[in-house]
């Protein structure tokens, strides 16, 4: 007979939204169980998404400052040269040394963690199939936090890291001559850039007449001058219709276009949520029509008892989004009280430059007809930013015409994955701009940029 376990609350899934949930359950004192069928804990994010792609892009733009930045600063080192073997390596210990602090935080916080595939068995109870054997967990609450994966299109047969997805091309032994991108959103422009940066030729191909869809259109339009700059090939209107190997090489087939020729492929079309064999039909929970699982404001199913957030629930596929849910879940359970903010929730984009944003783009607000003003600030004005010699870029502030409450920030510029938290913050207060343009600013720093942009919707900057 399979053992037996027994707790408050039971996660399916250890990546940033089931593991900080674990944590912030047992902070409230509930008894925690949480099941992950991967050897390491922190899913996605932390074992083939976004740390390991960080590292690269750290490494990466190291490499390119080297070669094309060092010698205008008065240092010379000759031609650097790349150690791929030594640089996987490094974000392997990166991403190692994060996922054991995953599991120190689970034994700290008494959170018992289960190896396995779990699936729902009824009300109430959990069958986890792992390497020892069926074990079948009875629990108050289950929370379903099993992320998503990426998808693919039809036509295209992946085959290993020739025809891979951002998995495989986190790791390829060697740098690629040409490799060809499909898909011109994160990860097709995060991952394009490590290669490019380390000598590949890229090419994006992307559906749509623009890159990263979502983002502010302006500013998305000024970062893609800046990645031809770099010498990423983008190629838009672009539909792939189908993608294979054949004698060693990648052939890419594009509607009425010639078919490329290149010796990989990343498929970055998007992601799908985990939702197979999870046995949610045994609790009587349906999908929505693009797959994901349907919660209530409380991320409560329909089913009693069960919850689900994260990449699973749609939205945003963000790891603290899904962090941000899993918090709100739990505290609500064990407390009634917990919400998410959705519009202090900001995106990064890990290029050189970053692209940070929070709130709504200027395409939102123009649609819903909301007046707004704006004011933006070019980093090229900024003292600290032509200290770093990194003048691309600009912040844009918009706030309500009438109340000036700040609608969003969308900044292009270094470091702006961290000048964003000081925007997300002020929304999250429902600031104005004048109380982000009346803040006093360290000077030279690059957050003076924000408080530039905040003061230029006034009409009042000081520095252009
Ligand atoms: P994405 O949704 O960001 O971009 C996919 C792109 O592929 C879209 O622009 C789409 O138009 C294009 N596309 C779809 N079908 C196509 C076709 N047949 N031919 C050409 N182009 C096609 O998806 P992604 O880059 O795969 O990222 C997946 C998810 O992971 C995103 O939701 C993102 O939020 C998340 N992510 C976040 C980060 C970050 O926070 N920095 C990094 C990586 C991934």
């Amino acid at each position: 007979m399979a053992s037996t376990g027994k707790h408050d609350l039971v996660i399916i899934g250890a990546g940033p939204g089931g593991y900080v949930a674990a944590i912030r359950a047992a902070q409230l004192g509930l008894s925690v169980g949480c099941i992950e069928e991967a050897q390491a804990l922190g899913g996605t994010c932390l074992r083939i998404g976004c740390i390991p792609s960080k590292a690269l892009l750290e490494s990466s733009e190291r490499f390119s400052e080297a070669r094309e930045t060092f010698s205008k600063h008065g240092i010379l080192v000759g031609e650097p040269k790349v150690d791929l073997p030594t640089m996987l390596r490094r974000k392997d210990q990166v991403v190692t040394t994060l996922t054991r602090g995953v599991e120190a935080l689970f034994k700290k916080n008494k959170i018992t963690r289960y190896v396995g595939h779990a699936k729902l068995s009824g009300p109430g109870t959990v069958a986890v199939e792992g390497s020892n054997g069926p074990l079948s967990l009875q629990a108050r609450s289950i929370l379903v936090a099993t992320g998503s994966k990426p998808a693919v299109l039809p036509g295209i047969a992946l085959q290993g890291d020739l025809i891979g997805t951002s998995t495989e091309a986190l790791s390829y032994p060697e740098v690629p001559k040409h490799l060809v991108i499909i898909g011109a959103g994160y990860i097709g422009l995060e991952l394009g850039s490590v290669w490019r940066r380390l000598g590949a030729r890229v090419t994006v191909l992307e559906f749509l007449d623009r890159i990263l869809f979502g983002l502010d259109s302006e500013i998305a339009a000024e970062a893609r001058k800046l990645f031809e700059k770099q010498g990423l090939e983008l190629r838009l209107g672009c539909r792939v219709k189908s993608a294979q190997v054949k004698e060693g090489q990648c052939l890419v087939e594009v509607e009425g276009q010639e078919t490329l020729t290149c010796d990989r492929v990343l498929v970055a079309v998007g992601r799908v949520p985990n939702t197979e064999n999870l046995g949610l039909d045994t609790v009587g929970i349906e999908l929505h029509a693009k797959g994901f699982i349907p919660v209530n404001q409380h991320f409560a199913t329909k089913a009693e008892g069960v919850y689900a957030i994260g990449d699973v629930i749609g939205g945003a596929m963000l790891a603290h989004k899904a962090e941000e849910e899993g918090i709100a879940c739990v505290e609500h359970l064990a407390t009634g009280h917990g919400h998410v903010n959705y519009d202090a929730i900001a995106a990064v984009v890990y290029t050189h430059p970053e692209i940070a944003a929070v709130g709504k783009t200027e395409d939102q607000l123009k649609e819903a007809g909301v007046d707004y003003r704006k004011g933006s600030f070019p980093f090229r004005a900024n003292a600290r930013a032509r200290t770093r010699g990194q003048l691309d870029g600009l912040v844009k502030v918009l706030a309500d015409a009438r109340t000036d409450r700040l609608l969003g920030v969308h900044i292009l510029g270094p470091h702006a994955g961290d000048l964003i938290n000081e925007a997300a913050t002020a929304i999250s207060f429902a600031a104005s701009s004048e109380d982000l343009a009346r803040t006093c600013h360290v000077h030279p720093t690059l957050g003076e940029a924000l408080r530039e942009a905040a003061l230029a919707v006034a009409g009042r900057a000081l520095n252009i």
